[in-house]
C-alpha cells in the first residue's frame, strides 16, 4: 500500500512508468481506448445503472477507435476517512499502471473531490470529466483545475417544492425527510435547511431528520391530504441502518397516502408523484459527449459543453390521477412517465373496428326501426283497406240479396195489410168482436215485428262499424247466417241445413266479419247447384268442436272445385262465373286469417266441395267472459 503522500522519488518513478506505459499505448491506434469512471456510490444502485445506460449510449469514437470501459465505486455512504481514501488510491494507481486511462469520469461529488485531492497521482494532463454533481457542489468546490471539465446540475430542491405546494393548495404542511450521518445526506440536509424559510409561512416546514426508518413511516403514515412531503432519500438511517436511498424512498412511500415528491428519476419507480431533475441517463449521455470530444484530441478547454444540465420536471402519470392533477397543470416540458396508453392509442385498429361495427350495427337497427314503422304503416293501412274491401263485399251481396230480402218483407207487409183489411170490415159490420179484433191486432203486431227482423239483419250487414275483437258465440252467428239466407234460399229453391254441436263455442273476432264468411261460402254454394236438380240442391253448414278450435263446414252437392289446386280459388280474382268478380274468396281468407285461423277447401268423395273454416277457441279470463 503506498503512501498517502509517497515520496517524491517514488512518486517520479511510478508517473515515469504510467507515462512510458501511456505512450505505448497511443501509437497502437487500433487499441481500444481506455476510460476509467469512478463512481461516489457503492455498485448497482439503479441511478448508477441509468447513467451507466446513457453513456454507453454515447459513448462513440471517431475514426471507429474502441473505448474499454472501466468501472471503480468509492462507496463514499460507507466507507470514508483519510486511511480508507489513502489505500483506495494506492491500490488505483497500482491497478492502473499498466493501462493509463486517456479520460477519467468522476460521477458524484465525491469522486470530483476525489480526484481533485489525488489528482498530482494521475498522469499528467489526463482530462478529468464529472457528472452528477450539483451548481451548488461547485459552488462549494471552488474554481476547477485545469484539465477538469463537465456539465452540473440544477438545484431541484426550491423548484420541486414549488410545483408540489401549487398542486397541492389545500397542503398545510411541508414535511422534509433528510439524514445528517452520512456526508452526502448531510449535504442535502444542509441544503433544506438553508432554504426551508422561503416556505414558510405558506405552509408548515418539519424536517424529519435522523429519526430511525420505522419512526419516519409512523410519522407519515399519519399524513393525509394536508402535508407534502418531499425527500431526497438517505444512506443510513437514525438508527444506523445503511440502505439505498432508493429503499427509504420505497420504505416511506409504502406508508404514507400524502402526495410525495422526490430528488431523483429513479424515485418514480418507488411511487413518488416526481420532482425537477435532470434523469441520470442524460447526464451519462452529456458526459459521453464530453469524453468523446477528448478522445478525439480535443484539449479539455475547447470542450464545448452547456453552463449546466437543464432540469425537467418529471411526473408518474399514474400518482397524477390519484392526487387528481390535471395535465393542463404541467409546467412546459414535464415530461410524463407511466402514462397508460389510452385505449385508442393501444388498440386502434381493434377500437375503429369496434366503432364501425357499432356504426354499422346502429345502421342496420336505425334501418331495421324505420323499416318496423313503415311496416306498422303499412300493416294499418292493410287493415282498413281489407275492412273496407269486406264492407265493400258486404254490399255487394246484401245486393245480390235484395231480391229475396224484399219478397220476405213483403210477406208481413201483405199480411198486416190484408189484416188491417179484415179489421176494417168487422167494424164496418158493427158486429161486435173484440176478441177477433185483438187476435187481428196480435198477428199485425207480429208481421211487423218479421219485417223489422228482416230489415235490421240486412242493415247490420250494411253497418260499417270498426273492426271488434270480442268473445262471439260462434254457433249463434251460425243461426243468423241461416236466417239472413233462409229467404234467398227459398227464392233459389234450395235447401239449407244448419247442425250444431251441444256445447256452443266462443271465438275471439267480429261478428259481422265472421257472419260474412259464412254467408260468402253458402252463397257460392248455392251458385254451385243452381242448375242442378233439387234433390242435389242441399247445403249443409256443420260446426264441429275439436281440442283446441272449433271449425265450419259448409258443404254442397255441386261439382266440386275445377281448379287445380283447389286452393287456387282464394286468389284474388279468381273467378269461372261469368259476372263474377273473384274476390269473395280472397275477402273470406283475409278475415278468417286476421282471426288467426284458417281456411281450406276439399272436392268430397261423393261429390260436391267442402269448405272448411277452422277458428281458435277464445281464451276467457275466468268468470269474466272477456278475453284474457
Ligand atoms: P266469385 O264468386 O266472384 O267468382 P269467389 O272468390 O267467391 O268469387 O269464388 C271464386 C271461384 O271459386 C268461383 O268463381 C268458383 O269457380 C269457385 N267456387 C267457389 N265456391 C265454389 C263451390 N262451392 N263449388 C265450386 N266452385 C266454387
Amino acid at each position: 500500500m503506498l503512501p498517502r503522500r509517497p515520496g517524491r522519488l517514488m512518486a517520479a518513478v511510478l508517473l515515469c512508468l504510467l507515462s512510458v506505459t501511456a505512450a505505448s499505448t497511443r501509437v497502437q491506434a487500433d487499441q481500444p481506448r481506455p476510460v476509467l469512471v469512478l463512481y461516489s456510490v457503492g455498485r448497482l444502485l439503479p441511478a448508477i445503472l441509468e447513467f451507466d445506460r446513457g453513456f454507453r449510449q454515447h459513448s462513440l469514437v471517431p475514426d471507429g477507435q474502441q473505448v474499454e470501459l472501466y468501472e471503480e465505486f468509492l462507496d463514499a455512504a460507507r466507507f470514508n476517512g483519510a486511511d480508507y481514501e489513502t489505500a483506495l488510491s494506492d491500490h488505483l494507481v497500482r491497478k492502473y499502471a499498466q493501462l493509463r486511462p486517456d479520460v477519467v469520469v468522476v460521477v458524484g461529488r465525491e469522486a470530483l473531490e476525489f480526484a481533485l485531492r489525488h489528482r498530482d497521482r494521475l498522469p499528467t494532463g489526463t482530462p478529468v470529466v464529472h457528472a452528477v454533481v450539483t451548481l451548488d457542489d461547485l459552488a462549494r468546490l471552488g474554481a476547477l483545475p485545469a484539465g477538469f471539465i463537465g456539465v452540473p446540475t440544477e438545484d431541484v430542491f426550491v423548484p420541486t417544492v414549488e410545483q408540489a405546494l401549487r398542486w397541492h393548495p389545500e397542503a398545510r404542511r411541508l414535511v422534509v425527510v433528510v439524514a445528517t450521518a452520512v456526508r452526502r445526506d448531510r449535504l442535502w440536509y444542509e441544503r433544506v435547511m438553508a432554504e426551508k424559510a422561503r416556505f414558510e409561512p405558506r405552509v408548515t416546514v418539519e424536517v424529519l431528520a435522523d429519526l430511525p426508518t420505522a419512526d419516519v413511516t409512523a410519522r407519515l403514515r399519519r399524513l393525509g391530504n394536508e402535508a407534502v412531503v418531499f425527500t431526497p432519500g438517505y444512506h443510513q438511517d437514525g438508527a444506523g441502518a445503511f440502505m439505498t436511498p432508493f429503499a427509504s424512498v420505497q420504505a416511506m412511500r409504502a406508508a404514507t397516502r400524502a402526495p410525495m415528491y422526490g430528488a431523483f428519476s429513479t424515485y418514480l419507480e418507488a411511487g413518488i408523484v416526481g420532482g425537477y431533475w435532470t434523469d441520470f441517463e442524460s447526464q451519462g449521455r452529456e458526459a459521453a459527449r464530453a469524453v468523446t470530444q477528448l478522445l478525439a484530441g480535443a484539449p479539455p478547454a475547447t470542450v464545448r459543453l452547456p453552463a449546466s444540465a437543464p432540469a425537467a420536471m418529471h411526473v408518474d402519470w399514474r400518482q397524477l390521477q390519484r392526487y387528481g392533477i390535471h395535465e393542463a397543470a404541467l409546467p412546459r416540458g414535464a415530461v410524463v412517465h407511466f402514462r397508460e396508453a389510452s385505449l385508442w392509442e393501444r388498440d386502434r385498429n381493434k377500437v375503429l373496428g369496434a366503432l364501425g361495427i357499432i356504426a354499422l350495427q346502429a345502421a342496420l337497427i336505425g334501418g331495421l326501426l324505420i323499416e318496423r314503422r313503415r311496416r306498422r304503416h303499412a300493416e294499418v293501412s292493410v287493415a282498413r283497406s281489407r275492412n273496407e274491401l269486406a264492407h265493400a263485399s258486404r254490399l255487394a251481396v246484401a245486393g245480390e240479396l235484395a231480391a229475396a230480402l224484399a219478397h220476405e218483407i213483403n210477406q208481413p207487409l201483405g199480411a198486416i195489410l190484408s189484416n188491417a183489411d179484415t179489421a176494417e170490415l168487422i167494424l164496418e159490420s158493427g158486429v161486435e168482436r173484440p176478441e177477433l179484433l185483438r187476435q187481428i191486432l196480435a198477428d199485425i203486431r207480429r208481421d211487423d215485428v218479421r219485417a223489422s227482423e228482416v230489415i235490421k239483419r240486412l242493415r247490420t250487414l250494411l253497418q260499417k262499424n270498426e273492426v271488434e275483437r270480442v268473445p262471439v258465440v260462434l254457433d249463434d252467428i251460425v243461426t243468423e247466417v241461416e236466417l239472413v239466407l233462409r229467404p234467398e234460399a227459398r227464392r233459389r229453391g234450395a235447401q239449407l241445413v244448419v247442425w250444431t254441436p251441444a256445447e256452443r263455442s266462443t271465438v275471439l273476432g267480429d261478428r259481422i266479419q265472421i257472419q260474412q264468411v259464412l254467408i260468402n261460402l253458402v252463397l257460392n254454394a248455392f251458385d254451385a247447384t243452381a242448375d242442378l236438380p233439387d234433390s242435389r240442391r242441399t247445403v249443409t253448414i256443420t260446426v264441429q268442436r275439436h281440442a283446441d278450435d272449433v271449425s265450419v263446414d259448409v258443404r254442397d252437392h255441386g261439382p266440386g272445385i275445377s281448379a287445380v289446386p283447389v286452393d287456387k280459388v282464394f286468389d284474388s280474382f279468381f273467378t269461372t262465373k261469368r259476372s263474377g268478380m273473384g274476390l269473395g274468396l280472397s275477402i273470406a281468407r283475409t278475415i278468417v286469417e286476421a282471426h288467426h285461423g284458417h281456411i281450406g277447401v276439399a272436392n268430397a268423395a261423393e261429390g260436391g266441395a267442402v269448405f272448411t273454416m277452422v277458428l281458435p277457441y277464445a281464451v276467457l279470463a275466468p268468470g269474466t267472459g272477456r278475453a284474457a
